[in-house]
């Protein structure tokens, strides 16, 4: 009896905190849900800018580099330990099993992929090459989507800092894919769709960890392996593509930018 009543008070104290646990996620989820068309929103510009022929190529290189180093610190300082606490070492095999599923589709299945712009008009004029790197590009894209609604449903600080990871790269991949599309022949309005439908794939990834919560300690590494994969295979090389002494450092302020920012507001 004693025991009950206490047990039934120690509720009755936690309760309040429980609710206001379960505002402050909801206001979480929602914050994702609102971050996630931002970013697709980043999809459809860049594959704008590349449909409108006078983008600014200089420009996105920049974001590309900045995204490549910042990317690569947000994965090995906060995603992959975070998701360590989640779900113990057994974490690093979903990080491993999320940087070879990208490699698996970008780079295995699809015969022709790379990140920026598409110039080798032959290489993608099959229309086998331009699917299946599509298809490649929107699991990458899907990814992005659940690494943001992971981040938020551990905390607000680690969906912020994934938030602008993907939001650095956003562009450049919309400007990919359009450029993919019309490197194969296809027109205009195919271009902007396929941007579309990277947005599209963000967003179902968003949703998809927003209602499936339970499985957090796998989507957050998941989400880590592709950020590695993403930033060190796609971005990295795009950058050194085209060395110059302002790429080279932006990829290092990329890195420092979070570090600071670490220290400065999540201790
Ligand atoms: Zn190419
Ligand atoms: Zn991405």
């Amino acid at each position: 009896m004693e025991e009950d009543r206490t047990r039934k008070a120690a509720q009755k104290r936690r309760s309040p905190k429980c609710d206001g646990e379960m505002k402050d996620e909801a206001i979480r989820i929602a914050m994702a849900a609102a971050l996630g068309v931002v970013a697709a929103g980043g999809n459809l510009l860049g594959g704008y800018f590349v449909v409108r022929r006078d983008w600014p190529r200089k420009f996105l290189h920049y974001f590309l580099s900045l995204g490549a180093g910042y990317m690569l610190a947000v994965a090995f300082a906060e995603i992959i330990p975070e998701s360590v606490s989640l779900g113990g070492r057994e974490a690093f095999l979903w990080v491993l099993a999320g940087f070879f599923l990208i490699h698996l589709f970008e780079h295995t299945i699809a015969p022709h992929f790379h990140f920026g712009e598409e110039t080798h008009d032959g290489e993608v004029a099959h229309h086998h090459a331009r699917r299946t790197a599509i298809l490649g590009l929107a699991i990458h894209t899907f990814f992005d989507g659940v690494a943001i609604a992971a981040g938020f449903l551990v905390s607000s600080w680690l969906g912020w800092v994934i938030f602008v990871a993907v939001f650095l790269h956003k562009l450049p991949e919309g400007f990919t894919v359009a450029s993919l599309v019309l490197a194969s022949g296809k027109g205009k309005a195919s271009a902007i769709w396929a941007a579309a439908a990277l947005g599209i794939a963000t967003l179902v990834g968003v949703a998809l960890t927003s209602l499936l919560q339970g499985q957090l300690r796998y989507a957050l590494p998941l989400a880590g392996g592709v950020t590695v994969y993403v930033a060190a295979t796609d971005l990295l090389p795009e950058v050194n593509r085209h060395p110059s002494w302002r790429t080279a450092v932006l990829v290092f302020t990329g890195v420092v930018i979070l570090l600071i920012m670490k220290h400065l507001l999540h201790g």
